[in-house]
């Protein structure tokens, strides 16, 4: 019957008021709810102590209080990357990361189960679209790894949009998950605090842009040779690059937010210093810092990581031109964390 239930995160405040309403009770409660399912993480009905019990048997009734399953986790050897693979009430699987990394708490989290995308290097790319999360399972993922840090009397720091799927195929969800994750009477974040990777939808880039929230935008950029990332992406067909970067330039003008281009380093395809080159003319004087990453192993792409000295030596070329870059440490590649690796093997 589980899925007949309707998941509580999907609900916005005033929807619940409604409810409420509905079942004539008192609209104050929706507030007592939020509380108690975001900030006190309450993980089961029962412990809603400040609820009539009436009003708690129809929430049980109505209400799905989880809409993910645990059904198994792996964690890195130095104990700092934890994977957990979900699963959905209809049975698809998500998988979502947790990061231990100094005094960052971080997850990671899907917006699809699967990806309708397909970048030949991303694990998940490679096995296909499942469909879009709902908000409220968007939130779920969040709210499993706040429970599991409540016991050691930690919080999160950071939510990154990066796990399965593109998120700007499911903005409405997403950007509904992302208020009632930045909420302050709900899960309460920054969205300073929370990045957005997208593959380059050009409208949804300007629409976010529009949207004007504080959270923080990641583009999957890789090569800025439209004939190489064409066959890497094949979204670059239909978005190519000169589109993508004035669609940049657009978020930055309009929200005077630093832009992230991720940039996957791979051997002997876009790691020379003529592509570093390359990539410098084009995003010269945006405000904007690029994320290099080697690339991490999937089954299906035969091509490995750049070696460290090439790395080295592509970033010396950005930053001697003043293009601020950071080298991504690869951390959780043993059990299939890394960016591009989750997949959702049952
Ligand atoms: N669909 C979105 C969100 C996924 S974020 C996007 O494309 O941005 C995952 C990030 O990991 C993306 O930047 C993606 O390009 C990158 N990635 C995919 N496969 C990778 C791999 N094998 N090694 C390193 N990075 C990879």
């Amino acid at each position: 019957m589980q899925t007949e239930k309707q998941l509580i995160f999907d609900l916005t405040q005033a929807e619940l008021e409604g409810w409420l309403s509905v079942q004539g009770e008192k609209g104050f409660r929706a507030q007592q709810i939020m509380v108690g399912l975001y900030q006190n993480r309450v993980g089961d009905i029962g412990e809603f102590s400040t609820l009539p019990k009436p009003l708690r048997e129809k929430l049980a009734v109505h209400f799905d209080f989880s809409g993910l399953i645990p059904v198994k986790t792996l964690q890195s050897q130095s104990g700092q990357t934890h994977k957990t693979l979900f699963k959905l009430v209809d049975g698809c699987l998500i998988e979502a990361v947790l990061m231990l990394y100094d005094e960052r708490r971080t997850v990671c989290i899907s917006t699809q189960s699967g990806c309708g995308l397909d970048c030949s290097f991303c694990a998940t790319g490679q096995m296909g679209l499942s469909r879009n999360l709902s908000n409220g399972e968007i939130v779920a993922q969040v709210i499993h790894y706040a429970r599991q840090l409540d016991l050691n009397n930690e919080r999160i720091t950071n939510i990154v949009f990066m796990g399965m799927g593109e998120p700007f195929h499911n903005y409405k969800n997403v950007m509904l998950a992302i208020s009632s994750l930045n909420d302050p009477r709900r899960f309460g974040l920054s969205a300073r605090r929370m990045t957005i990777s997208t593959v380059g939808v050009v409208p949804k880039i300007k629409a976010f842009a529009d949207a004007n929230t504080q959270v923080n935008l990641a583009v999957s950029l890789h090569t800025v040779d439209d004939d190489l990332r064409s066959q890497l992406m094949s979204i670059n067909r239909k978005y190519p690059v000169s589109d993508l970067l004035r669609a940049c330039r657009y978020y930055v003008g309009k929200t005077n937010r630093r832009i992230t281009f991720e940039y996957a380093l791979i051997d002997g395809v876009n790691d020379s210093e003529e592509a570093a080159s390359a990539l410098v003319q084009r995003i010269k004087g945006m405000l904007c810092h690029v994320n290099l990453i080697p690339l991490n192993p999937t089954q299906k792409f035969v091509r490995q990581g750049s070696h460290a000295k090439k790395v080295r030596a592509f970033a010396d070329v950005l930053e001697s031109n003043q293009i601020s870059c950071t080298i991504r440490l690869r951390r959780g590649i043993e059990i299939g964390a890394g960016c591009g690796q989750l997949a959702a093997e049952a």
